[in-house]
């Protein structure tokens, strides 16, 4: 049977570019949505808060790669860190320290991405360009030996204004290629860049990762 949700799946499928990843972002969505794209072949999913995210792991199929998102707080590590895939919103050096603490506990190593602050709106989290190079010229490898940093997030201004978009997108990944350049990261490739309403102007910025919650699974009641 083809769901709607498998339908969507399928066109994001057909219409992504190979090398762009799509994480289906799954909040506050129902255990039976997240089935049907599951069960059109979807593996990679993405919640903003990390109770939310343990409880829907626990009773889905234990070969999702969940994503977390949304800003984390440090007490809310511990919970996500026996299973979380790759946390998107790393936005305090202060929090690779917990994740690191976590990782270790769990025997195992956290990949994230940091997140850029390249909107307009106060209201969004993340490292400026100038933070984030600073952190990632640090030996993260000894500081952090649990935490592996794969690459960069970014939230673009919600607004209409499509060369402004673009301009948020292209900056984040020209930072991405003179880190990548200058330092030597041998593991940094993810740039997750793009929701529903901006993740074509994403992808033609070089995005490797879109994050489709509206688009998928339809509108959020809240
Ligand atoms: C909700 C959310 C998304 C998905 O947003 P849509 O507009 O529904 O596609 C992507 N990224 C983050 C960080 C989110 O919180």
């Amino acid at each position: 049977m083809s769901t709607l949700i498998a339908e969507n799946i399928h066109q994001f499928r057909n219409y992504l570019p190979k090398g762009v990843t799509l994480v289906a972002i799954s909040k506050t969505k129902p255990i039976e949505d997240i089935m049907e794209a599951y069960d059109a072949g979807h593996r990679d999913f993405g919640e903003n808060k990390v109770q939310e995210m343990a409880e829907k792991a626990e009773k889905l199929p234990k070969d999702i790669r969940w994503h977390m998102v949304g800003h984390v707080q440090d007490n809310k590590v511990k919970s996500m860190a026996p299973f979380v895939s790759l946390v998107h919103g790393v936005d305090k050096e202060k929090r690779l320290k917990t994740i690191n603490k976590e990782a270790a506990k769990n025997n195992r190593n956290i990949e994230c991405l940091l997140q850029l602050h390249i909107a307009e709106e106060e209201s969004k989290f993340g490292f400026s360009y100038k933070e984030a190079h600073q952190l990632l010229e640090k030996d993260l490898k000894t500081l952090y030996p649990n935490v592996v940093i794969r690459g960069v997030m970014g939230m673009a201004t919600l607004t209409d204004d499509e060369p402004k978009i673009r301009n948020e997108f292209r900056g984040l990944k020209g930072f991405f290629d003179t880190v990548k350049k200058e330092l030597d990261l041998p593991r940094f490739n993810i740039i997750s860049m793009g929701m529903s309403n901006d993740y074509k102007i994403a992808i033609d910025e070089g995005s490797t990762m879109v994050r489709i919650g509206t688009s998928i699974f339809g509108k959020r009641d809240n």
